[in-house]
């Protein structure tokens, strides 16, 4: 039996393309500037990204955190929504590395913030004040369900920080599931945000990379701060012969994950004992819960059994994602062994 994963989309694995690519890829040593396959590859993200530069980083975490020593100083103030995966997922590090304080600011469930709030959290001139240097978007929206934030959106929230003095980083680990899913080039999602992290590892399905994009004079002091955190990789150029192969070959296949993502969605709710926690499925995210008598814990257990992967997430809706290697036949498979679950869990309580 196929086990499913649907745990995250960074459990791809690089295709055979890739692993070709990698294999032949040209080297030498990048902390030198010397290795011409990176060279390539933070060239190609620029482009893409319509920003001047950038700089190949070992994860979207290296990225972010890159963005905000870059951006700010330490006892900097720095706005993130309450969602924003850098205040859940990335162990701290603006805090305890980059010594910043992390304000928060509820995220809606499309994974905005609201103007007024960022308006009203931005400190003013007082002496007893730190100062707000940045302003932290993420787009797709990871906890708020895969939403995504629309070119006017961050237009408008760009031009309120900019307006107040702050930089705007943009956390776009899935920038090109929000791109694919709007119809705009990606670039245009990012357009007015000072940098924007993207990740390959995703459902680029390259093995390992992210990229930090902007102005060329940010890229060169990033580039000072991806050292210090230990990001000064050396022949890097067979990792990142893989991330060209993603941005060449991957981003419009996409559109597949997010068909398969809504026939997931569509199954799920024909399914007793399961509500879906979304509205619509806009990506490649799908939240849900089981209800009593069903337990999460005891859901997640049976599914393993039946070889479907779905990580339990404490007091959360499970999330289950989509991505190139679960197939639309599998996403019908899945869907069936749920159900089965879900009929013998709720007999077994009879
Ligand atoms: C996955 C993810 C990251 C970080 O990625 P890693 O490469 O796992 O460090 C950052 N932001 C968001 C929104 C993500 O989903």
């Amino acid at each position: 039996m196929k086990v499913i994963d649907l745990r995250s989309d960074t459990v791809t694995h690089p295709t055979p393309e890739m692993r070709k690519a990698m294999s032949e890829a040209e080297v030498g040593d990048d902390v030198y500037g010397e290795d011409p396959t990176v060279n390539r590859l933070e060239a190609m993200a620029a482009k893409m990204m319509d920003k001047e530069a950038a700089v190949f980083t070992t994860s979207g975490t290296q990225g972010n955190l890159t963005a905000v020593l870059t951006h700010t100083h330490h006892g900097d103030e720095i706005i993130v929504g309450d969602q924003a995966h850098i205040l859940w997922y990335e162990v701290g590090g603006a805090a305890a590395l980059g010594g910043v304080i992390l304000r928060t600011v509820p995220n809606d469930s499309g994974g905005r913030l609201d103007p007024s709030d960022i308006e009203r959290t931005i400190r003013g001139k007082d002496i007893h004040y730190t100062q707000t240097t940045l302003l932290c978007l993420e787009n797709t929206h990871n906890r708020c369900g895969g939403t995504v934030l629309t070119t006017d959106y961050t237009d408008e929230v760009c031009n309120l920080a900019h307006r107040r003095g702050l930089k705007v980083h943009l956390d776009g680990a899935r920038i090109f599931n929000g791109a694919v899913a709007l119809s705009v080039p990606a670039c245009a999602l990012a357009r007015n945000a000072d940098s924007v992290a993207l990740c390959l590892s995703k459902g680029l399905s390259a093995p390992v990379g992210s990229l930090l994009c902007g102005r060329r004079e940010f890229v060169e002091r990033a580039r000072k701060f991806r050292k210090m955190l230990g990001g000064g990789m050396r022949q890097a150029g067979v990792i990142a012969a893989a991330g060209i192969v993603a941005l060449e070959t991957m981003v419009d296949r996409l559109a597949e994950d997010h068909a398969n993502a809504r026939r997931l969605a569509q199954g799920l709710a024909q399914i007793k004992g399961i509500t879906l926690a979304q509205d619509d499925i806009p990506t490649n995210i799908v939240m849900f819960h089981v209800s009593p008598p069903l337990s999460p814990a005891e859901f997640i257990e049976a599914l393993d059994r039946a070889e479907v992967k779905i990580g339990l997430r404490d007091g959360r809706p499970f999330r289950a994602v989509t991505h190139r290697m679960v197939s639309s036949s599998d996403i019908d498979e899945a869907l069936t062994r749920i159900e089965a679950v879900c009929l013998k869990l709720q007999r077994a309580r009879k």
